[in-house]
């Protein structure tokens, strides 16, 4: 994977594991000149080593406080942003709507949206004309599936929040696309309880139990890496997709078809 990213400024949201971590290392890797990453985990975030100049903002994207402090900074140094990665989220417990307490509902609807906003208000703020931002949906998004409802719900959002940002950002040339991975292997998984069942029966094999999973779910047989989703971030984020804006791109190994 080979975009260019050299002089470029770029924020990453959900930096410190799994997707998140991917593409900030990806991105530090094709050549960008300072990250700002902004991550829950104030020790991973800290442990983030990458061949770059970074800036970590701990705490929750759906704190207006912390976006507050990102935006200060940033016009500190009277900097803006050339690319964006928005991809905190969370799965939630999961629950039929007749089950669910509103407090599930409200805490992933939290993160997944009013997070969203505070970050892509930032993100649109701080962006410089011809900017590229991408946010991180779902599968769940796209195809309906029973007990993850606000995830589910919260996906659908997250897309149409691209196309609306889309099309507000494009007088300044700034593209908004968003990405819809099926399942990786990350520690979004961790806790949740079916997925807890299958590592079980495969003896604690994580990589093992979404295998056997993607297998009876995909077309492909195979779900995508962190690094596969990554690679896709960075063409959404670079020049080689400068025609697409409002776009999804779903990666899923057909999961979704
Ligand atoms: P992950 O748990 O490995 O990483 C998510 C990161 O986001 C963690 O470092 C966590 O600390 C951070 N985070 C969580 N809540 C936060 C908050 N309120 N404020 C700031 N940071 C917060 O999971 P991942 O799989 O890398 O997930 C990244 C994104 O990908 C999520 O939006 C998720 O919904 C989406 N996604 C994941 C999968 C999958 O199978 N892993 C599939 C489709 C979509």
């Amino acid at each position: 994977m080979t975009h260019d990213f050299t002089g470029k400024r770029a924020l990453v949201t959900g930096a410190a594991s799994g997707i998140g971590a991917a593409a900030a290392r990806a991105l530090a890797e094709a050549g960008a000149e300072h990250l700002v990453l902004v991550d829950l985990d104030k020790e991973r975030l800290a442990a983030m080593d990458l061949p770059c100049a970074v800036s970590l903002h701990a705490g929750d994207v759906a704190d207006e406080a912390l976006w507050d402090a990102v935006e200060a900074d940033a016009s500190d140094g009277g900097t803006t942003l050339d690319a964006a990665f928005l991809n905190a989220g969370i799965p939630g417990q999961p629950a039929t709507f007749a089950k669910m307490s509103f407090a599930e509902w409200r805490k992933v609807i939290s993160v997944n949206l009013d997070g969203l906003f505070l970050s892509l208000r930032s993100s649109m703020r701080l962006a410089s004309d011809g900017a590229a931002i991408v946010l991180t949906a779902s599968v769940a998004g796209v195809k309906a599936e029973p007990g993850i409802g606000p995830y589910g719900a919260s996906k659908a959002g997250v897309i149409h929040m691209a196309k609306i940002a889309a099309k507000e950002g494009a007088p300044r040339r700034i593209r908004v696309n968003a990405i819809a991975p099926g399942g990786v292997d990350t520690g979004i998984w961790d806790g949740v309880p079916f997925f807890d069942n299958l590592v079980a029966k495969h003896q604690g094999d994580r990589a093992g139990a979404l295998s056997a999973m993607a297998e009876g779910m995909t077309p492909m047989g195979r779900f995508e890496s962190a690094e596969e989703i990554a690679g896709q971030v960075l063409f959404l984020l670079s020049g080689a997709s400068g025609t697409m804006t409002g776009t999804t791109l779903v990666s899923d190994g057909g999961y979704s078809l």
